[in-house]
């Protein structure tokens, strides 16, 4: 099978303090095409230094990584914005969306940015159709305040989906959102997952890991368990199962 992430023994260090912090010391790990992997950990495990790596946001000071067969482990900065641009997709716990900027235009930026250059014409139509893939395509000339925080999340999930990204990095994509609302998104995660998709997230929650298809547990710089997940919930059953719950509140009130 197709390896998308092949890191080993990578290591990290910082010295911007005093005495130095070994983050990330002796990791490797292989991921899969279609793989969708649970990232957890206790906080200053390591798992922000990793995902930074992994996301070619950072570079190890020692070991090798290869993403989608190419070795990225000693390029330089501006190499690195390529490769994001090119093979990766960020998801990130706030959001990050430009303010005053409809979801269309949030969707498209990642395409007007890419070295292949792509007319405004197909931007457009690739940020729309990326758009009906997260369930909002009558919503692409909101903006950010006009939406929910799931919404916002679903513009963040197709502006990472819009280029066709080789792996999807999130980090805690349901940190700020309420329970139901991250069910839905670990829904759609899960329908891209299924597509094809493959997906690395941070996550403090089992509950939420348990949607993954495997759980990478890290500590003190180390990956200390790897394991499928044994009964893999489906958020789409877990939404629906919701549903009826406050069903039978509303009608026991
Ligand atoms: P996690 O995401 O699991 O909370 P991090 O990767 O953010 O863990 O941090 C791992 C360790 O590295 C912690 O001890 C943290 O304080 C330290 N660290 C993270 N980023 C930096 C940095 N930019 N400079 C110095 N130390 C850092
Ligand atoms: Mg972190």
């Amino acid at each position: 099978m197709h390896t998308v992430v092949d890191i080993s023994d990578i290591h990290r260090t910082y010295h911007t303090g005093g005495s130095p912090v070994h983050a990330v010391r002796g990791v490797s790990l292989r991921i899969p095409r279609g793989d969708f992997v649970a990232v957890m950990g206790a906080s200053g495990s390591g798992k922000s230094t990793l995902m930074n790596i992994l996301g070619c946001l950072d570079r190890p000071d020692a070991g090798t990584y290869l993403l989608d067969g190419e070795d990225v482990s000693g390029l330089g900065r501006d190499e690195r914005a390529a490769i994001r641009n090119e093979k990766l997709g960020f998801v990130f716990q706030g959001f990050n969306l430009l303010a005053r900027t409809s979801a269309r235009d949030n969707v498209e930026l990642p395409l007007l940015y890419s070295r292949r250059s792509v007319s405004r014409r197909e931007a457009r139509a690739r940020a729309e159709h990326a758009l009906h893939t997260v369930g909002l395509a009558d919503r692409a000339d909101h903006f950010p305040n006009q939406l929910s925080g799931g919404q916002q999340q679903r513009v963040a999930i197709a502006r990472a989906l819009v280029t066709g990204p080789e792996l999807i990095l999130a980090d805690e994509p349901t940190g700020n959102l309420d329970t139901r609302t991250s069910i839905e998104i670990m829904s759609l995660f899960q329908s891209l997952n299924d597509a094809g998709a493959t997906i690395a997230m941070v996550t403090h929650e089992l509950d939420i890991a348990a949607y993954t298809r495997r759980t990478v547990v890290m500590r003190d710089g180390r990956i200390v368990g790897d394991s499928p997940v044994a009964t893999r919930l489906d958020a789409a059953v877990e939404l629906a199962r919701h549903a009826d719950e406050e069903r039978q509140a509303a009608l026991s009130a």
